[in-house]
């Protein structure tokens, strides 16, 4: 797979077919219209190959590097108002800080040193970005993600203990297995930790994802095209 740079126009006519095929997802299992929140992942692409995207309209990314995120954002975020931006790749304890001020949504909290220092970061600066558990569905061990049968005791450890709000559960199911069996697991853990939104879905399986109750899909090949090969999962 060799790197494309996409057109601004493709940029559009991609974001318009997959604002279409969610809408008919919603539609075909009964989700209710606009329940589900379209994370665009504008990961290596740079700020000119993401503009289109927010001429377009569309105002809510994801970037897995908080070092990426902080040298592409601040300029188009003067650019274009409104912007919401979600963090989906591992964070280290030492980004905390810059990870913080830059996001709105950090979808990849995953162990307690983490919770610690977004805990103290958090009453610091009093700025509370939402806060989503990653779950390592799939128990792999080169995956981020806190495992399913330790995230019940996890979530109530960043609520209880360290007194933060977790608004959220996002997994990246294992590549060479069906995705479907790791959506209704994240469903059912996050029913019974009372939390009603679920980050689950990308390019290739978002239609299911929607099925099994997808409240954000994240989604960047399908929209900006094809990324180098080494960069392709954070
Ligand atoms: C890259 C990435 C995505 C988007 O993947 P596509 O297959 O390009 O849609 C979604 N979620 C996470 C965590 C990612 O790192």
């Amino acid at each position: 797979m060799s790197e494309q740079i996409t057109s601004a126009k493709d940029v559009a006519e991609n974001l318009a077919e997959v604002r279409a095929s969610i809408a008919r997802s919603e539609a075909d299992y009964g989700r209710k219209v606009g329940s589900v929140t379209l994370v665009a992942v504008s990961k290596t692409k740079s700020a000119e190959e993401i503009a289109p995207a927010l001429d377009s309209g569309q105002r809510i990314f994801g970037e897995n590097r908080v070092q990426e995120a902080g040298e592409k954002w601040p300029g188009l975020r003067a650019r274009f108002d409104g912007v919401e931006l979600h963090l989906i790749g591992p964070l280290q304890t030492n980004k905390v800080k810059e990870a913080v001020a830059l996001f709105d949504v950090i979808e990849t909290v995953d162990r307690e040193s983490l919770v610690v220092a977004l805990a103290k970061e958090i009453t610091k600066i009093g700025k509370h970005p939402r806060l989503f558990v990653q779950v390592n569905t799939g128990a792999e061990p080169q995956k981020a993600g806190i495992l399913s049968e330790e995230a019940d005791a996890f979530i109530r450890l960043c609520r209880e203990t360290h007194g933060l709000t977790i608004s959220g559960l996002m997994c990246i199911p294992p590549v060479e297995e069906p995705p479907s069996a790791h959506f209704a697991l994240l469903g059912k853990i996050a029913r019974r930790n009372g939390i009603d939104v679920l980050s689950m879905g990308m390019s290739a399986d978002y239609d299911e994802a929607i099925q099994l109750g997808a409240t954000h899909v994240r989604i960047g090949s399908a929209i900006f095209g094809a990324r180098p090969a080494h960069r392709a999962h954070g």
